[in-house]
């Protein structure tokens, strides 16, 4: 387990196997700390970014004294192309599946029918790329060294980005919303607008201004000359291609609390871990931390899918034999069984 600086200021939270979230906890050390989550060896541990001067007591009375500067970054918010072809609905009486937009009841068998969001690598790959995105807009733009920028792999279906750098502590939630606009490219005026400004200057003229103004001169400066599209079109992908969409609504909330990194997502069972921005880390095989030893399981439906470095599925109906961390995700989706 990693834990972060100041733990006596944090709040824990964790959920018990088949219970509730109990909140509001916190210890003096971390070794006070291991110690309770090892006795009660739960699904899922979480720690605030937030320091407070009494992390146990409830939300308004534990005296807020700033928080570390959070991105989320989902794969499921990012628009990729394979998503036509593992997000899909199926039966849940009769199992039959399909491509999307789901019917709102079976054609086959009229029975009640379930959306299902799929992840893969590309989807993954793409989270992460957005994650690089924040970062580049962090030191470029918000002068914040790397060594204090902390990227990590969520153990689901994105990436975290923690900020170590105390300049942004105190920010409060409406701080925090104008940083997480400014990376989305929210602030930013219409493309329109942009490509009509830049059609004053001269034909190939240098990137110049700051923040997302060169960002965005630099991009066209260097595509323009013999660019096959309109001037909106280029600035619209200047933008497309820089901005990174965060999740807004978990930068900007001060009372969070987040998965402690070195534990497993009580979901997928992967671990949530540190990631070197520049390595080549592999979101679905190396955080497979569960044994491989296999477990039999019957499932009523699951899309064919990748995990540690093997592919599983599809399955309908039917009882297989799996390596136990292929499993988890099965079981707790609710579309499978220990058999
Ligand atoms: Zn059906
Ligand atoms: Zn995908």
């Amino acid at each position: 387990m990693e834990f972060p600086e100041n733990v006596e200021s944090r709040e824990f939270g964790y959920i018990p196997f088949g219970g509730g979230m109990v909140r509001h906890l916190s210890f003096r050390n971390s070794g006070e700390a291991s110690a309770e989550i090892f006795k009660q060896s739960p699904s899922s541990v979480y720690c605030s970014n937030a320091r407070y001067e009494y992390p146990a007591r409830p939300i308004e009375e534990k005296g807020w004294l700033g928080a570390e500067l959070i991105f989320d970054i989902d794969a499921t918010d990012i628009p990729t192309p394979c998503k036509r072809g593992h997000d899909i609905w199926y039966c849940e009486k009769c199992h039959a599946s399909g491509k999307l937009p789901r019917p709102p009841k079976c054609p086959k068998c009229e029975g009640t029918t379930v959306e299902f969001h799929g992840i893969c690598g590309v989807c993954l790959g793409a989270a992460k790329d957005h994650a690089l995105r924040v970062m580049a807009f962090l030191e470029d733009d918000f002068g914040v060294s790397r060594s204090a920028i902390r990227l990590y792999f969520s153990g689901n279906r994105g990436y975290h980005l923690h900020v170590f750098d105390s300049r942004f502590d105190l920010l409060d939630q409406l701080g925090r919303g104008e940083v997480a606009d400014y990376v989305r490219g929210d602030s930013l005026p219409p493309t329109q607008t942009i490509a009509s400004i830049l059609r004053r200057r001269p034909a190939g003229a240098p990137a110049e201004g700051e923040g997302w103004t060169r960002h965005v001169t630099a991009y066209v400066a260097e595509r323009w000359p013999g660019y096959d599209g309109t001037l909106r079109k280029l600035v619209s992908e200047a933008i497309g291609s820089q901005r990174a969409l965060v999740d807004s609504s978990v930068t900007t909330d001060v009372h969070r609390v987040f998965r402690l990194a070195g534990t497993l997502h009580g979901d997928t069972g992967l671990c949530k871990m540190r990631v070197q921005p520049d390595s080549s880390f592999d979101p679905l095989k190396d955080p497979v931390v569960l044994s491989p030893k296999p477990a039999s399981i019957s499932v009523d439906f699951y899309p064919r899918f990748k995990l540690g470095g093997k592919e599983f599925g599809p399955f309908r109906s039917q009882t297989v034999e799996l390596p136990t961390y292929a499993t988890i995700q099965i079981l707790t989706r609710g579309l499978g069984e220990v058999a």
